[in-house]
């Protein structure tokens, strides 16, 4: 994902611009750049369930969400499909270590075109998984009930957008690698929201219609990216009742129960940026300025801390390195939990 701040914090009244406000109440605006770019369906290199061609798939999981096959990669991470009962749904389990069942996944035809308001509009600059459409339509109707005008601002995103987005915006931590995206899945939609109590509003109610938050706030280290409280992902109601009244983010609902996770090991991704070794940089973590890079289960990541207005520094008492509140700021508690833009994974 990737977002472009300082067009939308420029252009907004100062009441929408960056403030110190806890997660819940924090404006997020996004503009984004790449993900917002009308892109055409195209001849899918990856499987789906219509598209089988990728003979060493493992099985098959589906839901509303997508369907997808896993490469035949020998993952120590992945849970292996075939030892599910055919009908457990799996859903794709996707962070900076782990990459897409099959990196350059494309859903293909199961997408369909809309426009910010997720209306089928063949001029829409979006698209979505063609399931997710009408749950999104009942959430953004619910959201409006409330006066709350939720719009769309980016959804799928190919391997190859994602390429183009990781090796164009130089932001560290801004996009994820190519294959790490959960843009790519097609069930995950970047909103547009204008205000805080917007934001509250969905972090309360995106579950009753199936969506997740990815990316909460302060969960940087577990995830392995920034917060980011626009960014949903549709997993079905139970799955994100369970998500939301537990308080977890979707990786810590997979890492709960992780048969339910499918994840590829990234040996098939077409692009080198797929992969980045830790080099030196251990699992505690270093800071750069602001930016926080850490070794994420054998993969390098990185936050840039300044993004939710906060700083890298050690965790008291602990040897991790992490985004911390300012120390100058008398509302530290609540920094983390701050965005001032917002751009997709
Ligand atoms: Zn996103």
């Amino acid at each position: 994902m990737f977002h472009l701040p300082m067009l939308i914090q420029t252009s907004l009244p100062p009441r929408f611009r960056p403030v110190s406000q806890p997660v819940g109440s924090l404006l997020a605006l996004l503009l984004l750049s790449g993900c917002g770019t009308a892109l055409q369906p195209r001849p899918q290199s990856v499987p789906s369930a219509q598209q089988p061609t990728q003979a060493t798939g493992s099985a098959v999981r589906q839901s509303p969400e997508q369907t997808v096959r896993s490469s035949e990669v020998p993952d120590k991470r992945e849970p292996q499909s075939e030892h599910l009962p055919d009908a457990t749904p799996r859903i794709p389990w996707v962070n900076p270590a782990r990459c897409l069942p099959s990196c350059a996944f494309d859903p293909g035809t199961k997408l369909v075109r809309v426009n910010d308001r997720a209306e089928e509009d063949e001029k829409g600059r979006h698209r979505i998984l063609s399931d997710v459409r009408e749950p999104l339509v009942q959430l953004l109707a619910a959201a409006k009930a409330q006066g709350h005008a939720l719009r769309i601002e980016s959804a799928f995103r190919s391997y190859e957008d994602q390429v183009r987005v990781f090796t164009t915006i130089k932001e560290i931590g801004r996009a994820a690698r190519p294959g790490h995206s959960e843009h790519q899945l097609g069930s995950v939609i970047d909103l547009r929201i204008r205000t805080g109590a917007a934001i509250e509003w969905l972090a309360l109610h995106a579950a009753d219609f199936g969506f997740a938050l990815s990316y909460p706030a302060q969960k940087q280290r577990i995830t392995g990216y920034r917060p980011e409280p626009w960014h949903i992902r549709y997993i079905g109601t139970a799955l994100a009742q369970r998500a939301r009244d537990e308080k977890l983010s979707v990786e810590e609902l997979l890492r709960s129960q992780p048969d339910l996770g499918e994840s590829g090991a990234c040996t098939d991704c077409p692009h080198p940026a797929s992969v980045a070794a830790c080099g030196d940089i251990p699992a505690s973590g270093r800071c750069d300025k602001t930016v926080l890079s850490w070794c994420y289960e054998g993969s390098l990541a990185s936050v840039d801390c300044g993004s939710t207005s906060q700083t890298c520094g050690q965790r008291p008492g602990s040897e991790e390195f992490d985004c911390l509140p300012k120390a100058t700021d008398s509302h530290s508690a609540t920094d983390s939990q701050r965005t001032t833009d917002s751009r997709s994974k």
